[in-house]
Formats: structure tokens, C-alpha cells, sequence
């Protein structure tokens, strides 16, 4: 288990000497101490990447994506050892944190194959006096922040297109869960990425690491994934050097189902929109809306589903939820959960916290749902489903677009036309018609309104590495 920084290709101490503790989210143990980088070792972080930048860019893209697809066989080749880790140091079960391993190694392949994609274009200007060339070029340093709820993934949903474009890169993850950050730094220098192109920095002082960082004019790009509290204030430090960003922040899924709906096929789609990551997911159906004649059936099956699952230490093999994150989760969903009881809803099951150690919360249904409840409007981040009514296909659209967030929707009925006319009308970045999930390397994922700038994945994900040169060639 790495505990170092990683600065210029090596495991270095903080320059403080000051080390900080991660838990095991089950017991609240410590299972590792680690390096705390200060400011000094964030400038020593971007001084490593930007020396490392000409040398990178000027690497063959075939070169590079090599080193990527590299990186994606040791991951999959370790899968069972990385998912252990992430399950240590997040909670989460077992068998999510080896479907997380499969997620991230993924984005290595899929811009392993993109790095040869970076196509420029030529044509004849319109008037016919000259050329448009346009070329494309890294953006340059990047500064990539990542949260604790996919430690591996949202890791290598930047590094893999930021190496693919040519950037170097310095990664700070949350101070949760820095561990597998570490472990997929010595991967990417075990499959052939030279010192100094990937660079990271665990820090408890996220804000001042971060913040010296985006002040730095060598400092070209930022990458953010986490709420839309934190993404504002990093948006705003950003602009004082006009920092090209892509930022990936909060949800709140609504999840709709229709009376037309195969309700069998929508209770699967609901247990994965809800419970994939125990519900620490921006992704996760946030606000389940019914339409009234199918949801007493509707919720007592959920319910039912909910009730039979398994929880306990995510690192037991039979584990299907463990606990939540920190004190702090657990706290949140546990107040949102007694705010809309005391509003009016019924728990079908779950409910309250039980005693005794650990962060865990169990799967809970809520009925009978006040339309104003907090639960409604704020990022759950936990195994709660909350369901409302709806009585028709206007309604339904309207109060899935009753927020300041627009990431994903769930949409399911079996009537392709109204499914494509919701999907359309829905104000979000991504929607699952009939599938309760969407994330995948090979698509662009991103939000619309508060959720977030950019897109991650897919040819897109590149791009937002890449910045287009135009030359006007005269001849
Ligand atoms: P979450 O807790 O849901 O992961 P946060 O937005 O709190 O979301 O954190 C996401 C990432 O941003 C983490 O790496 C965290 O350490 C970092 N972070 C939190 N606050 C700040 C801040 N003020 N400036 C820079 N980074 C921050």
C-alpha cells in the first residue's frame, strides 16, 4: 500500500512531515496514515508536470494510448486486490468495488483507443483566399480533483483522456479515500508513463493545495468531480486565470415510472438507479415519481427488494450494501429521513440508523411524500428511495425539472414515443430510458444546469483536453 506523495515519479514524505489517518468506514479504524501534501508540495506537484508537458505532447499518441491500455491490462489483471482496497478505505461492498475496478480500467481502454483520435481539420475558406487549418494541442497542466464516492473511476475518468490528449496532470482525491489514488499512480508508472506526467497529492487541506494550485499560471486546466457547493467556489478561483474547466457536480435523479411501464423491468432498473454504490452516486435516483394507478404495486416490491438486501462490512464477499462513507453521510441521510417522516411519509422499510459502530444506514422506502420534503431537493447520498405520485405525463415532467440540477434522469415505459418525448423534455445531461444505468467510458457523461460544465467519456472526454489551433494558411 503506497502512503507517499507522488511527485516527479517518486514517493515522497510532506514537506510538513505531516501525515493524516484514513478509516475503515465499517469500525471507524485507522488503516493507514497518510502523507498530508502541503502548498510547497502542490508547486512541487505542477513543476513536475510542467516540466514533464513538452516532452509528453510531443510523445506519439499511439505511444501514449500504449501506456494507457497498458494500465488497463495491470488493473484488470490486479481487480481483485484494487477492489479490496477500495472497499477498505470507501466501505462499499465488495461486489461494487469489483464492478468500480472494471469501470475505471475501462476509461484506460476506451482512451488508450482515443488518443490516436485527436483529428484536426482543413478547408478552403469560403471566399477562397486562403486555407483553415486547424490543429489540435494539449491544454497543458491539468489540476484534476476527484470525491471519495468512485476513488478508482473518477480517477481514471480524467487521467485517461487528460494522458490520451498529452497533458500532465496532478491528481488531489479526496482525503477519504486517497489510497487507491496512490495505488493507480504506481500503475500508471509500472505500465511505462514517464515521471512527472502524473503527479499526485493527497492533502486534508484540499482548500489551500487546490487553491495554490489553480493561482499558478502554468496551471491550464481544471477537472473537478464533486457537489455543486465546492465546484462554485473552485469556478470562481479559476476565473482570476481564466482556467479552462470541466466540472462534474451534483445530481438529483429523478426517476419516473409510467403506468405503461413493464413494472418488473423498472423495479431492476430502480434497485441499480438506487442502490448501485449503496447510493453514494451522483447518478443515483434521488426522487422516484410514480404515476398513481401502479404505485401501491410499485412500492411495496421495491420495498420488498429493499428489505431482502444483505448489509453489512463491504469487505465481506456476501455484503450487498455496506456502510456509508463518514459520520458526516450517515448524519445527512439520517436527518433527511426524519425531516420526512415528521412531514407526513411512511417508511415501507428502513428508516432510522441503528445503534452500535460503523456508518451504516439501512435501504429504506419512503411513501406518502410531501412535494416540498428537503429529501426532494437535496443530494441523498444513500440507500433512501422517497416516492411521490404523479397522475399524468405533464405533471411528471414537471417535477422532474423542478430543480437546480440537470445530470440524469430515469425514464420507464414501455411506449417508445412518450419515452423519446420525456427523454427530450427532461432537463439533464443524460437520461436512462428503460435502464438504470448510463455510466459508461464509451459515452459522454455530464450535466446540464447546476450539475456541471463538460462532458467526461466518449470522443468528448478527449476533446476537453485538447484546444483547437487554427491557422490561416495563405499560398
Ligand atoms: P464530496 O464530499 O461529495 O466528494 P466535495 O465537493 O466536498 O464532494 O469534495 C470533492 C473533492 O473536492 C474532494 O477531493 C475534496 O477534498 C475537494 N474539496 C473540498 N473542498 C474544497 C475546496 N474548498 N477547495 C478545493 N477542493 C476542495
Amino acid at each position: 500500500m503506497e502512503t507517499e506523495l507522488f511527485i516527479g515519479g517518486k514517493w515522497v514524505p510532506s514537506s510538513t512531515g505531516d501525515r493524516f489517518d484514513v478509516k475503515d468506514p465499517a469500525t471507524g479504524d485507522v488503516i493507514a496514515t497518510v502523507a498530508d501534501g502541503s502548498e510547497a508540495d502542490a508547486t512541487a506537484a505542477v513543476d513536475a508536470a510542467a516540466e514533464a508537458g513538452k516532452a509528453w505532447a510531443a510523445t506519439a499518441p499511439r505511444v501514449r494510448g500504449e501506456a494507457l491500455r497498458k494500465a488497463w491490462e495491470l488493473m484488470t489483471e490486479r481487480a481483485g486486490e484494487l477492489a479490496k482496497l477500495i472497499s477498505l478505505e470507501n466501505g462499499k461492498a465488495l461486489v461494487d468495488a469489483k464492478g468500480e475496478v472494471t469501470y475505471a480500467a475501462e476509461f484506460f481502454r476506451w482512451f488508450a483507443e482515443e488518443a490516436v483520435r485527436g483529428a484536426g481539420d482543413f478547408a478552403t475558406a469560403p471566399s477562397g483566399a486562403n486555407r483553415i487549418l486547424v490543429t489540435r494541442q494539449p491544454v497543458g497542466v491539468c489540476v484534476l480533483v476527484t470525491p471519495w464516492n468512485f476513488p478508482a473511476a473518477m480517477a481514471t475518468r480524467k487521467i485517461g483522456p487528460a494522458l490520451a490528449a498529452g497533458c500532465t496532470v496532478v491528481l488531489k482525491p479526496a482525503s477519504d479515500t486517497p489510497l487507491t489514488a496512490l495505488a493507480m499512480a504506481a500503475i500508471l508508472a509500472e505500465a511505462g508513463v514517464p515521471s512527472g506526467v502524473v503527479n499526485v497529492l493527497p492533502s486534508r487541506s484540499s482548500g489551500k493545495v487546490v487553491g495554490k494550485m489553480l493561482k499558478d499560471p502554468r496551471v491550464r486546466k481544471l477537472s473537478f468531480t464533486g457537489s455543486t457547493e465546492v465546484g462554485r467556489i473552485l469556478l470562481a478561483q479559476a476565473a482570476d486565470n481564466v482556467i479552462n474547466t470541466s466540472m462534474e457536480l451534483g445530481g438529483n435523479a429523478p426517476f419516473l415510472v409510467f403506468a405503461d411501464a413493464d413494472l418488473d423491468a423498472a423495479i431492476d432498473g430502480a434497485m441499480i438507479a438506487k442502490m448501485r454504490n449503496g447510493g453514494e452516486a451522483c447518478t443515483a435516483a434521488n426522487r422516484f415519481y410514480v404515476e398513481s394507478s401502479i404505485a401501491p404495486a410499485f412500492s411495496e416490491k421495491l420495498a420488498e427488494r429493499m428489505s431482502a438486501l444483505r448489509v453489512g462490512p463491504g469487505t465481506d464477499e456476501n455484503t450487498q450494501v455496506g456502510p456509508l462513507v463518514n459520520e458526516d453521510t450517515v448524519g445527512k441521510v439520517d436527518s433527511l429521513v426524519k425531516e420526512a417522516l415528521s412531514g407526513g411519509a411512511t417508511a415501507a422499510t428502513g428508516g432510522s440508523r441503528p445503534d452500535g459502530p460503523g456508518y451504516y444506514y439501512p435501504p429504506t422506502v419512503l411513501t406518502g411524500v410531501a412535494p416540498d420534503a428537503p429529501i426532494l431537493r437535496e443530494e441523498i447520498f444513500g440507500p433512501v428511495a422517497p416516492i411521490v405520485t404523479f397522475t399524468d405525463e405533464a405533471e411528471a415532467v414537471r417535477l422532474a425539472n423542478d430543480t437546480e440540477f440537470g445530470l440524469v434522469a430515469y425514464v420507464y415505459t414501455t411506449d417508445l414515443a412518450r419515452g423519446l418525448r420525456v427523454s427530450e423534455a427532461i432537463e439533464a445531461g443524460m437520461v436512462g430510458l428503460n435502464r438504470g444505468l448510463v455510466s459508461d467510458p464509451a459515452a459522454p457523461f455530464g450535466g446540464v444546469k447546476q450539475s456541471g460544465i463538460g462532458r467526461e467519456g466518449g470522443h468528448e472526454g478527449l476533446l476537453e483536453y485538447l484546444e483547437s489551433k487554427y491557422i490561416a494558411v495563405n499560398w
